[in-house]
């Protein structure tokens, strides 16, 4: 079988090394890759936004199988177009993925299924973005209506931080046309939950709850960046909050797919904030978590593959899903210098394992994201670098496997957050 990988980052490359356990899979190419997945994969010299030369060679090359990673091919309507001459692929076409492309559409969809979100306002100009914003209560969420890797979401706390972003967005358009409109929404306090669902256009099936950690500095200081961290099992995902996400999210989001005419198949990636009032939606993806991937990944004992048929086929119901059981992963990005803002590029990397134990080397791997060999040097050529992942028998010993594998790595500027695995659990939880 041959499977394409669409996506150059961490999650991909912890998706390609899932299918090269997989004995069924005999070829896997990458649009574009990375360093690591060179490795064992082909790369293929196709970036994520080059929509037409992604469907001329899935179109030549006619893989039996195609998992996009990021959101923009599949906003962009890769699934409809590959699904059109007759191609497997894991992701929603363009209709459904909306869900991730528009905020505001998003939203407005929520508030009329009655699932429980932010409440925001939508606007179309700063002047009465900035109006509404003085009136409401702080601090506030401004976002971009469209994508913005993660980095179009801004937490302010007074009116003059407020006015500063709704100007960046909509008059200095730093995103371009994403912020054509923007979001004013509540501010929600809670634990974050980063919720991973099958659906394969008749049923649905939750996957696993994870927590990520999108501030770059650690105790959550900084920007939001793509996401700096992960660990899985969460310590407060049990039944009783599964079935509470299910009745008040899931069902309501099913029935507005069946009302609104929109076939989703994929993954759908709720992010959520449990809240003293129960679970809220700050956002849906139309895809896996990066870094969240990197963790889940390894600890699914079920072929990745087998995932993806089901859901291609619509099999889901008959899909057994098994996790390597009671062990804790955790997943630490390390970042080049200046990420997310003015990323340093173009450091040379090594990697030296010599230190780690044996126990250390068996528990802990590293997946690549932004790097690339020159002249057969290793390099970093985006803000994410590498992501390092631990597991063991218990969190702290997951903790401690990641972090002695990222001892092993060096390059120039390189940073990370010392706090991935813990988890701030607010006092109205306790
Ligand atoms: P992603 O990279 O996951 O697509 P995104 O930029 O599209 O992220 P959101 O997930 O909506 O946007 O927001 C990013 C982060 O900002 C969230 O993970 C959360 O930490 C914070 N956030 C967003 N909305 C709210 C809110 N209403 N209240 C509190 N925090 C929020």
């Amino acid at each position: 079988m041959k499977v394409l990988v669409v996506g150059g980052g961490g999650r991909e490359h912890a998706l390609c090394w899932s299918f090269k356990k997989d004995p069924t899979v005999k070829k896997i190419f990458v649009a574009p890759g990375n360093a690591g997945t060179e490795e064992f994969c082909t790369n293929l010299p196709i970036g994520i936004y080059d929509m037409d030369n992604l469907f001329h060679w899935a179109r030549e090359n006619r893989p039996d199988l195609t998992v996009v990673g990021p959101e923009a091919p599949l906003c962009d309507g890769i699934a409809d177009k590959f699904e059109s001459i007759g191609l497997k692929i894991v992701g929603p076409k363009k209709r459904a993925a909306r869900l991730e492309g528009s905020k505001a559409w998003t939203k407005e969809l929520m508030v009329h299924y009655k699932i429980p979100t932010a409440e925001a306002r939508i606007f179309e100009n700063p002047i009465d973005a900035i109006h509404f914003s003085k009136s409401f209560h702080f601090p506030q969420v401004i976002k971009a209506d469209g994508l913005a890797s993660g980095k179009g979401v801004l937490i302010v706390h007074d009116p003059t931080q407020a006015e500063n972003s709704i100007r960046k967005l909509m008059d200095q358009k730093i995103f371009g046309a994403a912020c054509k409109k923007i979001l004013i929404e509540e501010f929600l306090e809670g634990i974050e939950l980063s919720l991973f669902v099958l659906l394969d256009g008749q049923n649905y099936r939750v996957l696993a709850a994870i927590h990520d950690y999108k501030k770059a500095f650690d105790f959550d200081k900084g920007l939001n960046t793509g996401g700096m961290g992960a660990f899985f099992p969460s310590p407060i995902f049990d039944a009783s909050l599964q079935s509470s996400i299910e009745k008040k999210i899931l069902l309501p989001l099913l029935e507005a797919f069946q009302k609104e005419q929109i076939i989703y198949k994929g993954i759908l990636y709720a992010g959520l904030m449990i809240t003293r009032f129960g679970p809220a939606v700050l956002e849906f993806n139309i895809r896996l978590g990066d870094p969240e991937a990197q963790v889940l990944i390894p600890a699914l004992q079920t072929s990745f593959l087998e995932i993806a048929q089901a859901l291609t086929e619509t099999k889901l119901e008959a899909l057994k899903i098994q996790f390597n059981e009671n062990l804790h992963y955790v997943g630490v990005v390390v970042a080049a210098q200046g990420y997310p803002e003015h990323i340093e590029i173009g450091k040379e990397i090594t990697l030296n394992e010599q230190g780690l134990t044996e126990e250390e080397r068996k528990q802990s791997l590293l997946f690549h994201s932004g790097t690339k060999k020159i002249d057969g040097r290793l390099v970093s050529s985006s803000g994410r670098v590498l992501c390092s992942v631990g597991w063991a028998q218990s969190l702290e010993e997951a903790k401690k496997m990641a972090y002695r594998r990222i001892d092993t790595i060096h390059f120039e500027g390189m940073f990370y957050r010392k706090d991935i695995g813990q988890l701030h659990i607010p006092s109205f939880f306790l």
